[in-house]
């Protein structure tokens, strides 16, 4: 196979807007260059993609990257932290969201945050234990769970390492021979995630919480999200301890598509 767009002797593709509108057209370029999506299971083959989504502080907007991407016929991986003090794997909202996720056809995968464990570097097998036992949390939640685990917010240490008993994201070929394009940040702002050389094998990274209907900053997305999860907490609260009401699907999430 061939990848043959996006090469730097052609226009860059629009700036980046980080808009559902812009994500999709992102994705049909992509599909139109030749590229297969692909998950981490096997080793990656030449024109094979692999999309991974961070899911930091917004499951609505997992599930609606998600809607997007099974509307293409793409299957991507979503990464889910157990310790967000935003959400819980275990609230039937987003095991809800989790479960439909995986109906389109997607992965749920462990994220997972060294700092809530240790401040600095940690011994390989201690992390291997804390990953296994967080993964094993997340499959009683929702039963399948990806070989893979992304490290959130990862420090140095963590690059380029093996551990017994998971596939890291920061493994060595995600850094050798699969090229990596991520909009931590929204970085893409500076640097699109087409620009350069075209690589032959790719690992994206897109931040759910970071997309919207309409664009905003990175700031703005996070306290309007934050926000949001505030909102409906208080008002989850009230409804449980006050007015003593416990219809826990009146709190189903509302996809943004
Ligand atoms: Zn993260």
């Amino acid at each position: 196979m061939t990848i043959d767009t996006f090469t730097t002797d052609q226009p860059l593709p629009e700036p980046v807007e980080f808009t559902y509108d812009w994500y999709e057209r992102f994705l049909r370029r992509l599909l139109d260059a030749g590229y297969t999506p692909a998950n981490y299971d096997e080793s990656l083959s030449t024109g094979e993609v692999i999309l991974r989504h961070d899911v930091d502080f917004s499951p609505r907007k997992a599930l609606t990257m998600g809607r997007i991407e099974a509307d293409l016929g793409i299957e991507a991986t979503y990464f889910v932290l157990m310790n967000s003090p935003l959400y819980n794997v275990f609230y039937k909202p987003v095991r809800t969201v989790l479960e439909e996720l995986q109906s389109l056809g997607h992965t749920i995968g462990l994220h997972f945050s060294t700092h809530q464990y240790w401040n600095g570097e940690a011994p390989t097998t201690a992390v291997s234990e804390r990953v296994s036992a967080e993964r094993g949390a997340l499959t009683a939640a929702v039963g399948d769970v990806s070989e893979a685990v992304s490290f959130h917010r990862p420090d140095e240490w963590l690059f380029r390492r093996s551990f017994d008993g998971f596939i890291s994201t920061y493994e060595e070929r995600f850094f050798t021979e699969i090229a990596y394009r991520g909009d931590s940040n929204q970085r893409w702002r500076e640097q699109h995630p087409l620009s350069g050389e075209q690589p032959e094998k790719l690992q994206i990274l897109t931040h759910p919480g970071l997309w919207g209907e309409t664009d905003a900053d990175f700031e703005t997305r996070l306290l309007d999200e934050t926000d949001y999860e505030i909102d409906r907490t208080r008002r989850f609260m009230r409804e449980q301890f006050i007015e003593k009401r416990y219809n826990v699907d009146e709190f189903q999430y509302q996809s943004e598509r």
